[in-house]
């Protein structure tokens, strides 16, 4: 069993002093839902920790602002929290989209975006619709900020960059004119409290019929949600009518090898990624036609 103390800051200055004096010997706590499950299953991925500090109450970081250039939404907004803004159903529907998708409703009202970030999991689902978004991620320590894109956060399977003196505090999104169109869309062995086998994110504008500034994000194709700049540069300025699907599965299949190598799950994965992708691709097409 693993024994730790427990720690319940009152502020994030408080949570931030503490974090700097005895930083290497906490785990953060925020809706717990990935984090007591590994606890309970006394996982690898935890590593030593002597004190587990609850954040989940501290107050400021549940906002979702709107500013000129971007929104921001707090770390310790929850899935139900987003679901719920009109703010950002507004302005990313796709972020809707994919937090709707996440385990149940119990699940979604504890789960925070900060939390589906920092357990870096291949298959979240929220990683992939803010990589398509181009978000970047801020994180506060006692005397520093810092601010860094989301894809550079995340260093790995369950890895990421986060120094162990500091917090994800928000997540920042440039806001896009409203003539972008996204789809989310999420492979799982059923229909609800499944986790992504395969996820994907596709947010793009179409110009003259044309796919014009199109990101492209799987999750669980690859070790790390990753954006698939081969084939986002293969659809830039293609007519969105004259999609060729045999090449846009064998491309995307490759590209996913390119960066996975093979693995086990390559022979089912290889054709699913691209099919996935047209699946995406004539959702956006009907929407503008
Ligand atoms: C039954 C079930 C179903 C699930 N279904 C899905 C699903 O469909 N899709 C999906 O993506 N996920 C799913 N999850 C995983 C989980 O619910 C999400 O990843 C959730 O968003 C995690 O947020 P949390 O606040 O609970 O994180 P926590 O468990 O509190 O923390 C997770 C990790 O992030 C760190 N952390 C948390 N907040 C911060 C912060 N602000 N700064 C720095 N580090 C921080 C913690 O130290 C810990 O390492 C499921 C989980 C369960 C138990």
């Amino acid at each position: 069993m693993i024994e730790f103390e427990a720690l319940k800051p009152q502020n994030l200055k408080e949570a931030l002093a503490v974090l700097k004096e005895r930083g290497i010997d906490i785990k953060l706590l925020a809706g717990g839902t990935d984090l007591l499950v590994e606890i309970n299953n006394n996982s690898d991925r935890l590593g030593n920790f002597k004190y587990l500090m609850d954040i989940s109450s501290i107050k400021g970081l549940d906002e979702i602002e709107n500013e000129k250039k971007h929104l921001i939404i707090g770390a310790l907004c929850t899935h139900t929290q987003i679901i719920e803004s009109k703010l950002i159903e507004g302005k990313f529907p796709i972020l809707v989209r994919g937090a709707k998708t996440i385990g149940s409703t119990q699940i979604r009202n504890r789960g925070t975006i900060g939390g589906n970030i920092n357990n870096g999991s291949p298959a979240a689902d929220l990683i992939t619709p803010l990589l398509a978004l181009k978000s970047s991620v801020i994180l506060k320590s006692k005397n520093k900020k810092r601010e860094l894109p989301l894809q550079d956060f995340i260093t790995g399977p369950y890895k990421t960059d986060r120094k162990e003196d500091e917090i994800l505090t928000k997540i920042k999104i440039p806001k896009i004119n409203s003539d972008y169109q996204s789809s989310f869309q999420k492979v799982k062995r059923r229909q609800a409290v499944a986790i992504s086998r395969i996820n994907l994110a596709v947010v793009t504008d179409i110009k003259e019929m044309r796919f014009n500034d199109i990101r492209i994000a799987f999750g669980s194709a690859t070790p790390t949600a990753i954006r698939f700049l081969k084939m986002e540069k293969k659809l830039k300025q293609t007519q969105i009518n004259e999609l060729n699907f045999d090449s846009i599965i064998e491309q995307t299949g490759q590209e996913m090898v390119e960066i996975a190598g093979e693995r086990w799950s390559t022979p089912y994965k290889k054709p699913v990624v691209g099919n996935l992708l047209i699946r995406a691709l004539q959702e956006i097409i009907r929407e503008v036609q």
